[in-house]
């Protein structure tokens, strides 16, 4: 070999070595920033873990701070508010009645017929559109004139037969936000929740703006029930099973109420019921415990959003937020590793993922991942492999998991403060034959995020089956109630007319 070929021959070798240390050294690269995104999800998972022993003191504390709030006015972050609702509906109310429903993504407007049997219940037309969003910061007069609109045009829509001229409609308002009630029918806003920003609004009477604004149209309509979304859940689980005693809702925002006695209602003493029990609405979007598994970017999100410091549980548990969690901490994975390719300009605009889309995600079943690729590519993220799919869906699937585990914990912890979690029985050892004299009791459940998010809804299933244990779950009968916040508010308001 000449002295040229020898030299190209070591300059080959040197350039070959050179790419394969290239190579190498990328591999190794893209190995730590894999290994990084790994550590991400790693410790996100160990931040959100639920053990059934850390929700067991969930349910305790959500036990005490019930007391605490039924106990005095600001006695707990839990407002356990009155609702002066005592008589729930029997289902022997007749006539025609209307809802009118401002949640926290949608309105919706509806009427029921009612011919004095359960059976005859007939929910005649259900109207739903989302809340047009500049509404949600604009001012009372904007908010209830476009309400009033809505309903003139529902009304308009019905043609003579609905009813009876001459009749004032009979119409329940079911507000999902904290009222501090003063009767069925009247009632101040405490404070917005959800994203909704009228500050004119705090303290004013919620039914009284209403009114004022149907009559401003001529319309002949009585707000005849200032109604929560959960008592309008609870009124329609009792219509169909006097067993029901407690609601919760899953929707943009999540909360509960429950039956309780009047006497277990310290800081309002004397209040008298003819049931001896009254509808009490916990605002549980507010309850806060040390227990509760909370992470940096529940820390962030708390800290970025209108209503900072408050409403942590719901911030961890509802519709409005989870999507919110899951978009954190997948740009924290862009930032810290370069998986999702360039970064996204998107994917640091709060709320722009949807947790319709997380729900779309974590239930792809295609062998591709392609709703995931679809959903990441709307959110600037193009072409990531499979096993990135993959991650995106494990961080879902975190997040999700102690969403519903979480709701889960609440729910057996109003069934604690009101002795239907068995506890009187099974743990003090009393025989198999008391622990069957336990009472069945139904949580009436809906809500947006319950109602479409199988995996939520799962999680949440099991995980009450957990605490409870498998004997006492058997009396305790988790029931959906479609569009249970207004249908039950109209049949509240029918049963207060019979
Ligand atoms: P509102 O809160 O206005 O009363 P809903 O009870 O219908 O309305 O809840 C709407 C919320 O439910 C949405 O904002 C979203 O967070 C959640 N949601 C709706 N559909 C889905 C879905 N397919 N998957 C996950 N969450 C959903
Ligand atoms: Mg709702």
């Amino acid at each position: 070999m000449g002295k040229v070929a020898v030299a190209f021959a070591a300059a080959a070798v040197v350039a070959a070595c050179s790419v394969a240390a290239v190579m190498v050294g990328r591999r190794m690269k893209s190995r730590r920033k894999w290994r990084t995104v790994v550590e991400i999800l790693k410790e996100l998972e160990d931040a959100c873990d639920t053990p059934v022993g850390r929700l067991r003191q969930v349910v305790d504390a959500m036990a005490v701070e019930m007391h605490a709030g039924l106990a005095s006015e600001g006695g707990s972050k839990l407002k356990m508010l009155l609702t002066f609702v005592d008589d729930l509906p029997k289902g022997t109310e007749k006539g025609t009645y209307y809802a009118l429903h401002l949640g926290g993504t949608y309105f919706r407007i509806l009427r029921v017929h009612l011919g004095g049997q359960r059976s005859y219940l007939d929910v005649q037309d259900v109207e739903r559109h989302p809340i047009p969003s500049h509404l949600m910061n604009s001012t009372s007069e904007v908010l209830f004139n476009f309400l009033a609109f809505s309903l003139e045009r529902f009304i308009e829509k019905e043609g003579n037969g609905s009813n009876s001229q001459g009749v004032k409609r009979e119409l329940a308002f079911t507000f999902s936000f904290p009222v501090k009630h003063t009767s069925i029918s009247s009632g101040v806003l405490i404070k917005w929740t959800k994203g909704f920003e009228i500050s004119e609004m705090v303290g004013k009477d919620i039914a009284e703006c209403l009114q004022g604004a149907l009559n401003r149209r001529g319309l002949d309509m009585h707000v005849a029930a200032l109604v929560n979304d959960t008592v309008g859940a609870l009124s329609l689980g009792y219509y169909h099973d006097p067993d029901t005693v407690v609601a919760v809702v899953f929707g943009t925002g999540s909360n509960a109420c429950y039956l309780e006695r009047t006497d277990a209602i310290i800081k309002c003493q004397g209040l008298l019921t003819t049931s001896g029990s009254m509808v009490v609405n916990m605002e549980w979007g507010n309850f806060w415990s040390s227990h509760l598994p909370r992470t940096s970017y529940d820390i962030d999100l708390d800290a970025e959003s209108s209503n900072s410091n408050d409403m942590g549980f719901e911030k961890m548990i509802a519709g409005m937020y989870l999507g919110d969690i899951v978009r954190r901490v997948i740009l924290r994975m862009s930032q810290e590793s370069d998986i999702f390719g360039p970064s996204s300009s998107l994917l640091s605009e709060p709320y722009v993922l949807r947790t319709n889309s997380v729900s779309a995600m974590h239930e792809d079943d295609t062998p591709e991942l392609q709703e995931v690729a679809r959903i990441l590519k709307d959110l600037g993220v193009s072409d990531v492999p499979l096993k990135v799919r993959k991650l995106v869906v494990k961080v879902c699937d975190v997040v999700t998991r102690r969403a519903g585990r979480l709701a889960a914990a609440g729910i057996a912890g109003i069934l604690k403060k009101i002795g239907r979690d068995g506890s009187g029985g099974i743990t003090s050892g009393r025989s198999r034959n008391e622990v069957l004299m336990q009472k069945r009791t139904v949580v009436a459940v809906e809500g947006g995020l319950y109602m479409n998010y199988t995996m939520f809804r799962e999680y949440m299933e099991e995980a009450l089956v957990e605490i409870l244990g498998e004997e006492v779950s058997q009396y305790v009968v988790v029931k959906a109630m479609e569009d249970g916040s207004s249908i039950g508010s109209a049949l509240l308001v029918a049963s207060l007319q019979s």
